[in-house]
């Protein structure tokens, strides 16, 4: 089974060429990015560590954490998003591994590989996506961590990320997000159980439009990160 929408594909592949333009459709990304980063360090020093970075795009998150010092894998199944993310890394002068390959197929050649995987922003964009969960059990070290991100699904969350970020804020392109395909904490929780990953911790990430500033924060209702651990 192909576990890959390729509609989605189509769409990021069609923005692809601006994932570094940080005033983009990418700018929440960018904007956020610090943020994400810093929980994830916060959790695990990331120096030396062995990272799977899943639906990587332009790689905005994989440069970030290799500046923390990881050695980063990632993967994307849009190719001219990988074309883009190959590119910036030579200016950068990284060397990061980019991959066109799904998570259920890397799965397939590297179990217990990573000591962290990050796989954020995605999983609302796949059919299927405690297939993806579960290759993240299987490619994760025993004691390594697996930190998702994504949106929750409920009517705030439908004012806030569709109403509010696609309509009245134009944070987002029309049609970025599908609100069936947002994830409820306790489905992700109930995915990563089943896989035999054990929750953590979760954090809302919110956004003022007064300020324009983004926050982390204790409510999940709309924007939230949870990480999960692999026990030993
Ligand atoms: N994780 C990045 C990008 C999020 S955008 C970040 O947070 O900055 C979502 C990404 O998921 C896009 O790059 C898209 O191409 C990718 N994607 C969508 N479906 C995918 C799939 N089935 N397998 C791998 N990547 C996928």
């Amino acid at each position: 089974m192909n576990n890959v929408d390729e509609l989605e594909i189509k769409k990021f592949e069609a923005l692809a060429s601006r994932w570094w333009d940080p005033n983009s459709e990418f700018r929440p990304l960018h904007e956020i990015n610090p943020l994400r980063v810093n929980f994830i360090s916060q959790q695990i020093n990331l120096a030396g560590k062995d990272v799977l970075d899943i639906g990587c795009g332009g790689g905005i998150l994989a440069e970030a954490m290799v500046h923390h010092g990881a050695n980063v894998t990632a993967i994307d199944l849009a190719e001219a998003s990988l074309a883009v993310a190959r590119l910036h890394q030579l200016e950068s002068k990284l060397a990061i591994d980019y991959q066109n390959i799904s998570a259920e197929a890397l799965a397939d050649k590297s179990e217990q590989q990573f000591d962290v995987i990050t796989c954020l922003e995605m999983l609302e964009h796949v059919p299927d996506p405690s297939s993806i969960v579960e290759a993240c059990f299987r490619m994760v070290k025993p004691g390594g961590l697996v930190f998702f991100s994504t949106i929750n699904r409920n009517p705030k969350s439908y004012l806030f990320a569709i109403i509010g970020a696609e309509y009245v804020l134009n944070l987002l392109p029309k049609g970025t997000h599908e609100y069936s395909k947002f994830i409820r904490p306790s489905e992700l929780a109930t995915w990563s159980r089943n896989a035999g990953l054990q929750l953590q911790e979760q954090i809302g990430l919110a956004y003022n439009p007064i300020s324009k500033n983004y926050s982390l924060h204790k409510n999940v209702d709309v924007n939230y990160l949870a990480f999960y651990k692999r026990p030993k």
